[in-house]
């Protein structure tokens, strides 16, 4: 469609839109200042066409510029050419046809019409012959003679031939110059991926290779030369490790590869730990986020963008092994701490007196906080690394939450608390109580792990309402199950939510200071809660009350029911072998 660059048809609009306003201008002086002729009868400019002039200026030096903005260039410009020729026919029309001295300006648009196509200078001139055949046959009552009308087509066809090539040798000037500016971006681009650090590759819509920085043959061993051209996934080589990871990795087929999903999904696909296998056959931990390139809405391929994090993730799981071996090794010493100060603190054992007690209350506690922070140093490590100790089996999710919640009950009303467990199910009616949802409503996950989670949400709950209750809910849903804990506490400031299950994060403000903690117990839920593929996410208003959800996948009866059969077969064995 477009013939000329969007400049040259800039240009051409505001030549229009000057041509508009000088016509306006030499009807003004001709009329006011010089009194020459009456310049309606002799140019044509009358109320009308003037008023045309107006619009048509109007439009090319204000309204252009915001029709190019929503539609283009091309089409406001075609717009400013229309107009101003129909303003023009106007003034033909009352000033004497091919014979009006204002007629060099048709001349001019057909000239400009080139800008067009060759189908427009066509269209123009195919207009000219249609008039000129008019004044032949003699339709109109016109002034001009058949001699002044050829004379003048033949300026128009000429006007039209010579608009043609000036045009079109515009236009290769105009894509020369456009695209030597191409030429130094595509340049400047090349220099700035091939000085990016991470690694990047871009892939076109075959899945071949087009671009391949430096920093990615350096991670991949490949050379830039050998890796362009050849399929994507044969130089990203990613490896998976098998469920179990006691077989060898095994590669990830195309169908699988972040690559493909990203080209397939039309988004962004972030990958924090895949294992990339060299050239030379090294396995390395990778980082990888790959981009679609998206062009006028269809997917032309995708760009991917990778790092070697092999040394990083070395020296975190150094830092998690010394974390973990450290709070292993200082368990036993603050447990026998603690065991010797509860000892002094009774009675029956110890006689100490009401000072010291109070030192020694205080020490007990401060104690038994190091021995929890301990504890959940060692769970949160050991989550990060996969170290957890876990024996998924069916579990029975709505026992398993009636049975927490009784075990919960105590530590609930000590406090002054009501605990209700509310279970409804895939019709969400709620029942309270004993009620059974569904009885056939299985998860499959370790219920140690489960339990940990709901009683840290529990005891959560409990630290932080001062009144009120803490309600624990199930909700079964076709494809998963839905855990709540609900309380009617502080409720959490909206900023900090985000933060919440990140290591070490606690809210701190007057409500909280106070409440002792270790900001690892939603670390560690979150980690056991992605380990069985779920969510865990939570709600709140501050100063209302809190409510965490869970979402972990529901397993279909049929298959709970041959994983049970299973669990039970390899249990079977093991009675036997005992009561031998
Ligand atoms: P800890 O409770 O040991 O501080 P968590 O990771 O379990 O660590 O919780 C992190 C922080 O989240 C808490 O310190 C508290 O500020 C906030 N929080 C968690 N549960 C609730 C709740 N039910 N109501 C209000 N704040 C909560």
């Amino acid at each position: 469609m477009q013939k000329v660059s969007d400049r040259l048809y800039t240009i051409l609009n505001i030549a229009i839109g000057v041509e508009m306003l000088l016509l306006i201008s030499v009807w003004a002086v001709l009329t006011f200042v010089i009194d020459l002729f009456p310049p309606d009868q002799v140019l044509g400019l009358n109320a009308l066409t003037l008023s045309l002039c107006g619009v048509v200026g109007f439009y090319s030096l204000v309204v252009f510029w915001f029709v190019r903005k929503k539609f283009s260039n091309y089409i406001a410009a075609m717009a400013t050419m229309v107009m101003s020729s129909l303003a023009l026919a106007a003034i033909f029309q009352f000033s004497g046809d091919f014979s009006a001295p204002l007629y060099f300006l048709w001349i001019g648009v057909v000239f400009a019409s080139g800008a067009f196509g060759a189908a427009f200078i066509v269209m123009y001139l195919s207009m000219v012959a249609i008039y000129f055949l008019f004044v032949i046959s003699g339709t109109f009552d016109t002034t001009t003679t058949i001699a002044t009308a050829s004379i003048l087509a033949g300026t128009d066809v000429l006007a039209g031939i010579l608009g043609f090539y000036f045009w079109r040798h515009f236009y290769k000037a105009d894509t020369q110059h456009s695209n030597r500016k191409q030429t130094a971006a595509n340049l400047q681009a090349e220099i700035v991926i091939n000085s990016i650090a991470d690694g990047v590759l871009v892939v076109d819509s075959e899945g071949k290779i087009a671009t391949f920085n430096p920093a990615a043959a350096a991670i991949t061993g490949w050379k830039i030369e050998d890796a362009i051209g050849l399929k994507f996934n044969s130089v990203l080589t990613l490896m998976q490790l098998s469920d179990d990871e006691k077989t060898e990795p095994t590669e990830v087929d195309l169908n699988n590869h972040p690559v493909t999903a990203a080209i397939k999904s039309s988004s962004n696909v972030v990958k924090d730990s895949e294992i990339l296998r060299t050239l030379n056959d090294k396995q390395l931990e990778i980082t990888l986020v790959v981009s679609p390139i998206i062009v006028e809405g269809s997917t032309q391929g995708a760009v991917a963008v990778f790092r070697d994090v092999s040394a990083q993730r070395k020296a975190e799981r150094q830092r998690a092994e010394f974390i973990s071996t450290a709070s292993h090794e200082m368990r036993t010493p603050v447990a026998a701490i603690e065991g010797y100060l509860a000892l002094a603190l009774n009675e029956k054992v110890a006689k100490v007196d009401s000072k010291a007690r109070s030192y020694l209350e205080k020490a007990h506690d401060s104690t038994e906080h190091l021995g929890q922070l301990f504890k959940d140093l060692l769970t949160a490590a050991k989550s990060e690394d996969g170290r957890l100790t876990n024996h998924p089996v069916v579990i029975d999710i709505y026992k398993l939450l009636a049975q927490i919640s009784e075990d919960v009950r105590f530590s609930v009303e000590k406090k002054g608390l009501q605990l209700h467990f509310v279970a409804a199910g895939a019709g969400g009616q709620s029942q309270q109580g004993e009620t059974t949802v569904n009885p056939l409503t299985y998860i499959h996950a370790d219920p140690e792990r489960i339990r940990e989670v709901i009683t840290n949400l529990v005891n959560n709950a409990v630290k932080f309402t001062e009144e009120g209750s803490v309600t624990v809910g199930l909700r079964v849903l076709e494809e998963y199950v839905q855990i709540s804990v609900q309380d009617t506490g502080y409720g959490i400031p909206a900023e900090d939510i985000p933060h919440l299950f990140q290591k070490f994060y606690r809210v701190d403000n007057s409500n909280t200071r106070a409440i002792g903690g270790t900001g690892l117990g939603l670390f560690i839920s979150r980690n056991i809660i992605e380990l069985y593929k779920g969510k865990i996410w939570v709600e709140s208003e501050y100063g209302t009350g809190s409510t965490f959800f869970i979402n972990l996948p529901r397993l279909p009866i049929e298959k709970a029911e041959e994983l049970k059969k299973k669990e039970e077969a390899e249990v079977a064995p093991l009675q036997v072998e005992q009561s031998l």
